[in-house]
């Protein structure tokens, strides 16, 4: 058997960080204990996610504004909900990036918004999160926190931003993430199109919606919406978009709804 050096060395370098740089047994137990995104995760899911997480803190760069002082529990807490979605991919899908900025609160941006007849203004949005391609995350601790006590039906800030980040490995980010080899292209943005199609309808029309209806202002954010469904209500997800369930329990290579029945 030959034994590929770099391969070794890549090991030997996870296994010495993972041992010179544990999360706290309290920090971690509390966590697992208090977020529902986490129940129904079996011992070996949760042992993964722990060592993900770790290496996922080693590697990235947390940055608090507005002089938030970012703990341990807040970069432990950001990065568990992270790993999730990459618990079957490996932290590689995260590459190229660094930086994770902390709001205490939701924050102001300005935005160029060009109308329907041309004309270009700049507007202020008061956002939640935010995924820059190459750049970094920003999200708000303040509804990270609430997610994760008491999460709106599906919503998960975190999860929401990773998403976008998976989705712009391939370029701008449209819905459309690069799939894996035996995946159908074609099948995955039928799903997706179709059941797009139909939250549009429904919230062009004043009925209901199956979903938040922030998923129908563009393909990109549906993915971002759909992806925190599948995690946080799969059985909501898998009611309304069987389809695109699929099409995510294919990517992320996760079965959540099972979880839930188990
Ligand atoms: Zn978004």
């Amino acid at each position: 058997m030959t034994i590929n050096p770099f391969k070794w060395l890549k090991r030997l370098l996870i296994r010495s960080t993972l041992i010179q740089h544990p999360i706290p047994r309290g920090i971690w137990h509390s966590l697992m204990h208090q977020a529902r995104i986490f129940k129904g995760l079996n011992s070996v899911e949760k042992a993964h996610l722990r060592e993900l997480s770790v290496l996922f803190l080693q590697n990235k760069n947390f940055i608090g504004a507005q002089q938030l002082q970012v703990t341990e529990e807040m970069k432990v807490a950001v990065a568990a909900q992270a790993c999730l979605p990459i618990l079957k991919l490996g932290l590689d899908y995260y590459d190229g990036w660094h930086d994770i900025i902390l709001y205490p609160a939701t924050f102001k941006v300005k935005r160029r918004v060009t109308d329907a007849i041309g004309l270009v203004s700049e507007q202020e949005q008061l956002l939640g999160g935010e995924a820059w391609s190459t750049g970094p995350v920003i999200v708000s601790w303040e509804q990270v926190k609430a997610n994760l006590v008491e999460p709106k039906r599906g919503h998960n800030v975190v999860i929401h931003e990773f998403a976008h980040k998976l989705d712009m490995l391939n370029g701008v980010a449209n819905g459309l993430p690069p799939l894996h080899s035996g995946m159908i292209r074609k099948e995955w943005t039928e799903a997706f199109n179709s059941a797009f199609s139909h939250l549009q309808f429904q919230t062009e029309h004043g009925l209901r919606p199956d979903i938040d209806p922030y998923a129908a202002t563009s393909a990109a954010e549906f993915f971002a919406v759909c992806s925190e469904y599948f995690f946080r209500a799969p059985n909501q997800l898998f009611k309304k978009f069987p389809e695109v369930y699929q099409a995510l329990s294919l990517f992320y290579r996760q079965n959540p709804l099972r979880r839930l029945t188990e």
